[in-house]
């Protein structure tokens, strides 16, 4: 994949693709083949790295090997030349790509193209909102190189404090972009008004952080086809165990990885997923066929948004156990927003596994439980509605600041998606920096805490609550 001057293939070349090309016939067999048949489990488990894959090119570690290395040594020139070249699958330089980051790329690409009746790929980043940030800039160019043409995009207004601040601040004031919020994604009509001949591209974050917004997928989905452009999804708060867009029909799907996928809080890390052939009025083949190679080998090349091999090697450990831990979190999640629903000084508290909660239903439509048929436990699909929660204190910010500092055990933390419980006040954190007109369209009032229940047991975090609230 070259983006300017055509290479010339020398015979001596040749000799390396024609031997890489076989390699690369053997992988897509195996993938194929083999791993694609894996259960959600195996994947989490394997990725990629096979026990071939050990004996043969890493002296049988059983885990995948950090490579902390800037870069790789050639053979000779002719294999410099392919690899620069991007001719043959090689990493060259961290910059671009690393061992250890392949094999993350490759459970993630998996995961999230788990029950996809097609290719995934996927591009490791530094953070989340680096995944962000690299999804959304191949769409935001000019088309035309000698004409400023104007350009939008149509957004949930719901969404992570820093995605808010990317778009509106970024992207909007500093050049020139538009960005059109819906206020309610779960009304497709919202969507379909503020489509025009301009808009590059959907973004919708779901359930969203901290509200618990939802959409209905496919909808908003085969509504961009029919104008031509891309659906992204922020799925950070499902993860691959409880939703995968692209299934659904999203192009591309943005995680920050630092959250649950990474739930022992080791780093920050970010990942774009898309699917082969995506939709888009972008006129960039290379681009549609296979985006998050194409970000990966060229734009983050020169940006340079990276991820570390250490971090990609710690968050494939915690990724080998994604499922069942998401079930359990899960669970102890609902047991936490039924004890807090019934509490006489909550106002009102937002969990989507609730079914009082208005997006209840559409969210039951999308949120399972992978594989749960084949649990001996469950044996039949089963909703899980995820770890993320949050609920209103009556009495306004003063009360809620005096329970949120009587917390003994839950620790007050702008953190989510971990396997201890953390808390926060959205008002006064993640969502501090946008204001309060930012919060009032991002539906954030001053008495919300958002709280994500770790895998302690329920009581213990029970107890830890019920001895704050006796404060207030
Ligand atoms: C935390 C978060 C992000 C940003 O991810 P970082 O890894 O912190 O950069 C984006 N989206 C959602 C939903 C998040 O919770």
């Amino acid at each position: 994949m070259a983006d300017s001057n055509e290479t010339n293939i020398t015979p001596g070349m040749k000799r390396y693709i024609d031997k890489n090309n076989a390699y690369l016939k053997n992988r897509s067999e195996y993938i194929k083949n083999v791993v694609k048949k894996w259960k959600f489990d195996t994947i989490s488990v394997h990725g990629l790295y096979s026990v071939k894959d050990a004996i043969e090119d890493y002296q049988g570690s059983i885990i995948e090997p950090i490579f902390m290395s800037t870069s790789q040594v050639f053979n000779d020139s002719d294999e410099m030349e392919a690899a620069l070249s991007y001719l043959i699958p090689s990493w060259t330089y961290s910059r671009i790509a690393n061992p250890s980051t392949y094999y993350y790329e490759w459970t993630i690409a998996l995961l999230d193209g788990y029950g996809f009746n097609g290719e995934t790929s996927c591009c490791s980043t530094s953070s989340g909102m680096a995944a962000i940030m690299t999804a959304v800039q191949p769409f935001l160019i000019h088309k035309s190189k000698s004409k400023q043409e104007p350009r939008n995009f149509v957004a949930s207004s719901q969404c992570y404090g820093g995605t808010f601040q990317q778009f509106s601040i970024r992207l909007m004031e500093e050049r020139g972009i538009e960005c059109r919020w819906v206020r309610n994604t779960a009304d497709i009509e919202e969507w379909a008004e503020k489509i025009d001949e301009n808009t590059r591209f959907l973004y919708g974050e779901l359930p969203s952080n901290p509200c618990l917004g939802f959409f209905d997928i496919k909808a908003v989905a085969d509504l961009a086809h029919s104008h031509n452009i891309p659906l992204i999804c922020d799925s950070t708060i499902a993860t691959p165990a409880l939703l995968r867009p692209i299934e659904h029909g999203a192009d591309i799907v943005v995680q920050s990885v630092t959250k649950t996928m990474t739930s022992s809080g080791f780093g920050i890390a970010g990942a774009v997923i898309a699917r082969h052939n995506l939709t888009s009025n972008i006129d960039n083949d290379a681009m549609k066929k296979d985006f998050a190679t194409y970000i990966k080998y060229l734009p983050n090349r020169d940006y340079g948004p990276n991820l570390h091999p250490m971090q990609a090697i710690m968050t494939l450990n915690d990724l080998r156990t994604l499922r069942s831990k998401v079930d359990l979190l899960s669970k102890n999640t609902m047991r936490v927003a039924q004890y807090l629903s019934t509490h006489n000084k909550i106002e009102s508290v937002q969990y989507l596994g609730l079914p009082n909660h208005p997006l209840y239903k559409l969210a039951s439509r999308y949120l399972w439980l992978v594989d749960a048929e084949y649990d001996p436990e469950y044996k039949k699909p089963v909703n899980r509605y995820g770890h993320l929660m949050s609920f209103c204190i009556k009495g306004g910010a003063v009360q809620t600041r005096k329970f949120f500092d009587s917390l003994n055990n839950i620790f007050r933390a702008t953190d989510l998606g971990r396997i201890k419980s953390v808390a926060t006040i959205p008002a006064i954190s993640t969502h501090q920096q946008q204001g309060q007109a930012g919060r009032v369209l991002a539906n954030i009032p001053d008495n919300l805490v958002r709280l994500c229940v770790g895998a302690e047991h329920p009581d213990d975090i029970i107890a830890d609550i019920e001895q704050a609230l006796k404060k207030i």
